[in-house]
């Protein structure tokens, strides 16, 4: 598999690569489709390890990441979760929004996040130690406005950390450029109008324009369709259901490109 495609923003790699000497549990911080994802698959790779990703949701339990009993034919048989794979072999754990899991998941990882790195598997009563090269990597959201799951801090305090945002205009412009292959004149302008809504916090939008939404555009751009109705339906419309903003938003950009 070729390098995912991954632009620094600060000294992330180099803060993840030392972590990742000593195996400390890391937490990437920040809102949504800054990068967080694509940076772990980035460093999984120039590190060499095995990259194991789990999309937490609110029913995503203890369960689902340790392991459980199936029956297969007249036999009840032991499967081993992600979790316990990733322990036992050796990889990296990847918990994206983490916070969105049920509690008994963070009471999980506990002895893992510390100078145990073991894993108790209560539905076996074994504890397994865990293999030198596993490490266990979680995002979370942060959520400045309301409504978002917290972290408890002493769950946070297990994890070196680092925060992900928007990147700086130039370096977003690259990103955009590069992951729809269009004209740098074009992401610079889809990169424009991110920045203006962005800077619109009377909105009120539970979430601004990621660059993920700007490459999507980019994307629509580079097979042909109208910029204008790209922004509209990769950037304006995912961002509000309200009909005012909608508009309002989509007469700004239009102006833009
Ligand atoms: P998150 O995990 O934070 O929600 P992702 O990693 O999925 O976000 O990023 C969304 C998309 O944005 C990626 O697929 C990629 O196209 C783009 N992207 C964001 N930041 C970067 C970056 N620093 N380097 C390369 N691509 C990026």
């Amino acid at each position: 598999m070729s390098t995912p495609y991954y632009h620094a923003i600060d000294k992330e790699i180099q803060v993840f690569e030392h972590a990742y000497t000593c195996k400390l549990p890391f937490l990437l911080k920040g809102p949504t489709g800054t990068g967080k994802s694509r940076f772990i698959a980035y460093m999984a790779h120039t590190l060499k390890s095995q990259l194991i990703t789990i999309s937490c949701h609110e029913e995503t339990s203890s369960t689902d990441l340790i392991g459980r009993f199936i029956i297969k034919g007249a036999e009840t048989i032991w499967l081993d979760g992600p979790l316990t794979t990733a322990v036992k072999e050796g990889h990296i754990l990847y918990l994206d929004e983490i916070a969105e899991a049920r509690p008994d998941v963070i009471v999980a990882i506990h002895s893992l996040t510390d100078h145990r790195r073991e894993l108790f598997i209560d539905k076996l009563g074994t504890t397994i130690k865990a293999h030198k090269d596993f490490m266990l990597v979680a995002s979370f959201n942060p959520g400045y406005q309301r409504g978002f799951k917290e972290l408890k801090p002493s769950t946070r305090q297990r994890f070196v950390a680092i925060s992900f945002d928007y990147p700086t205009a130039k370096i977003e412009t690259d990103i955009v450029a590069s992951e729809a292959d269009i004209d740098k004149d074009v992401a610079k302008k889809l990169v424009n109008i991110a920045t203006k809504i962005r800077n619109l916090t009377e909105l009120g939008l539970t979430e601004t324009v990621s660059t993920r939404l700007l490459v999507d555009a980019a994307k629509l751009i580079k097979v042909g369709l109208p910029k204008r109705l790209a922004v509209h339906v990769a950037v304006v419309e995912p961002l509000s259901d309200d009909l005012e903003i909608v508009q309002a938003l989509k007469d700004l950009s239009d102006l833009m490109i």
